[in-house]
């Protein structure tokens, strides 16, 4: 009886939290047209995710499109090509030194692991080709669900730091927050067909509302389902000092 209790309360809890968060993302849709992932080449976004570090993604683009006019961008290219070449194309998208090594060494171990071909990562089951992935020089949770998600199309919901923070304002996260247990929650949440937009549009929510400093809660649409925001409200919590100091 009194497990009965306790399991359905529990199961009241999540199915709860799935309603929250599914509203949340019905919100978000209303608001904003999420941008089209145009890059469907695996390396291809692979390469973009590793040039978006520490700069935006006008930047990345510039250098994208440089590099592919100047080197091309498919591992066998990358990995022929001289290290000054690949400096010179990717520059506008900062710390050029680190990320040039880091495209080629990456070139080098795809021609030589896999044949120049990332697909044979992908065509493996999901937990398998997110191994392999993690396995590469730079390639963190974020960059291999980025691509499990975006060229593969296989049911994982990448986690980058705009979501990570929007998870941890809104209390989502039950336990500890993590990319992992960030990423299940959305997983249990959401439908699969939903991971890609959902992913956008939070993305779009945390670079214009939601943002890394000073949160716009006044102009939230989301206010009303989130910790951060309740904290604030009833004077627990003076503004966003403490979130810039944890994220
Ligand atoms: S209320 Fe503020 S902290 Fe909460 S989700 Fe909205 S913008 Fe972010």
């Amino acid at each position: 009886m009194l497990f009965n209790v306790i399991y359905y309360s529990l199961r009241g809890v999540a199915m709860q939290s799935k309603i929250r968060l599914l509203n949340i993302i019905k919100i978000l849709e209303k608001i904003y047209v999420p941008w089209k992932w145009e890059i469907r080449d695996p390396f291809k976004i692979l390469v973009s995710t590793i040039l978006s570090q520490r700069t935006s993604w006008i930047n990345v683009r510039k250098a994208i499109n440089q590099l592919e006019r100047k080197v091309g961008i498919d591992p066998k290219s990358i990995a022929e090509a001289d290290l000054e070449s690949i400096k010179e194309s990717i520059k506008v998208a900062g710390l050029y030194n680190a990320k040039s090594i880091r495209i080629k060494e990456i070139a080098r171990i795809i021609m030589e692991k896999y044949d120049g071909n990332l697909s044979k990562v992908l065509n493996l089951p999901l937990e398998d080709a997110r191994k392999e992935l993690l396995r590469l020089p730079g390639v963190g949770f974020k960059t291999a669900d980025v691509i499990l998600l975006f060229a593969a199309n296989k049911p994982v919901f990448p986690v980058d730091t705009h979501i990570m923070r929007i998870s941890r304002r809104l209390g989502i996260i039950k336990g500890k927050i993590n990319y992992e247990n960030i990423r299940h929650t959305w997983e249990k949440a959401l439908p699969r067909n939903k991971y890609a937009v959902a992913h956008i549009l939070l993305i779009m929510f945390g670079r214009e509302i939601c943002k890394g400093g000073k949160p716009l809660c006044d102009k939230c649409p989301i206010a009303r389902f989130c910790e951060f925001y309740k904290k604030l409200k009833g004077g627990t919590r003076s503004e966003s000092s403490k979130e810039r100091i944890t994220l």
